[in-house]
């Protein structure tokens, strides 16, 4: 029998991780009953009773598998840690909120068995029930990641996939500290189906994002997948030089034909102030992956298991302590 591990990040769930099971179940006895089901939670260091909570529900289904992280090391670092003990031969990411229509799990099951895809992904084409400002500056921000990196993240793509073996193993293989889902999923490569479906609204408890976590993770994606801004402060660079270059051969040409006469004291004034921030803006470029590149090489591990009903993984469990 064919077994799928399904991966679910919570933090501060414990209104939601019963409805969730609930529905899974579900889903498993109407489309999933050939498959072995294993459902890993991993619990994000939560401060409620999500932990809990999960532990009840693994005590009268054997199917329910959990890891604690040691605090909370976001949803990213969550997701690798599940990822890593799924031992199943196809393996879904979904969160735990029902945002991810678990319905969808069987037609993902379907097209990995055809065998045409190495994962099968989700996209949301509507974000009917989300704030319209969100939706702008997410669009925005995809626009800008695609034409800066490259990666083809779709509009609407979710992390909610299911993929095979080769396709895990793969991802796994990308141990970086700063993690960008979305784009290691594309990076690895391999071939992907979408499928798409409308935005459905949290079942209960609030969204764990603020605006300013997103725009700190759309930096993490950016700076991840491209040198592009190290490019383009570079490019400044040489654009004020030429300028710097073109206003002294003016200045020169001025002061022998008509003198030297003082003047333009403000003009200087803001010539500097506008160098200089441009100046520190470019820094802070630098700076953005000098630090990257300084969490990078402490070598720090991505979570820390405090407690699990899995048995851990002999490297990964070398690997933390
Ligand atoms: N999550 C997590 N750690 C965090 C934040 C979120 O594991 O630090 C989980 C959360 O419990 C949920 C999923 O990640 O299962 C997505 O979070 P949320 O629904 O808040 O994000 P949104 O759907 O609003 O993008
Ligand atoms: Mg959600």
């Amino acid at each position: 029998m064919k077994k799928i591990s399904i991966v679910v990040p919570c933090y501060n769930e414990e209104e939601t991780v019963g409805i969730f099971l609930q529905e899974i179940q579900k889903v498993r006895t109407a489309s999933l009953t050939e498959y072995d089901l294993e459902i890993i939670f991993v619990d994000d260091g939560s401060t409620d009773h999500t932990l809990l909570e999960i532990k009840r529900m693994a005590e009268s289904d054997t199917s329910v598998k959990y890891i604690a992280l040691s605090r909370n090391f976001g949803k990213e670092s969550a997701l690798y840690a599940g990822l890593t003990h799924a031992d199943g031969d196809y393996v879904a990411v979904m969160d735990v909120d029902l945002q991810d229509p678990p319905g969808l799990l069987a037609e993902m099951v379907k097209r990995l068995e055809a065998g045409g895809c190495q994962c099968a992904a989700a996209r949301r084409i509507s974000r009917r029930g989300e704030s319209v400002i969100r939706s702008f500056f997410s669009g925005c921000f995809y626009r800008l990641f695609r034409r800066l990196t490259g990666i083809q993240v779709p509009d609407g793509a979710r992390d909610f996939r299911m993929m095979n073996r080769t396709f895990l193993d793969s991802f796994l293989k990308l141990k970086e500290y700063n993690r960008f889902s979305k784009g290691l999923f594309d990076w690895v490569g391999y071939s992907v189906d979408w499928l798409e479906y409308e935005n459905q609204e949290r079942e209960s408890g609030s969204t764990k994002w603020t605006f300013w976590k997103l725009v700190v993770y759309s930096m993490d994606g950016i700076f991840a997948f491209s040198n592009m801004p190290a490019i383009i402060s570079g490019g400044i660079g040489i654009v004020f030089c030429l300028l710097a270059f073109l206003f002294l051969l003016v200045i020169f040409g001025r002061a022998l034909l008509f003198g030297d006469p003082v003047a333009g004291w403000p003009s200087t004034i803001c010539i500097i102030l506008l160098i200089g921030g441009i100046q520190m803006f470019c820094l802070g470029i630098l700076g953005q992956y000098l630090a990257r590149t300084y969490s990078e090489v402490k070598g720090r591990p991505i979570y820390l298991c405090r407690e699990t009903n899995l048995i851990l993984k002999k490297e990964v469990h070398d690997h933390e302590s």
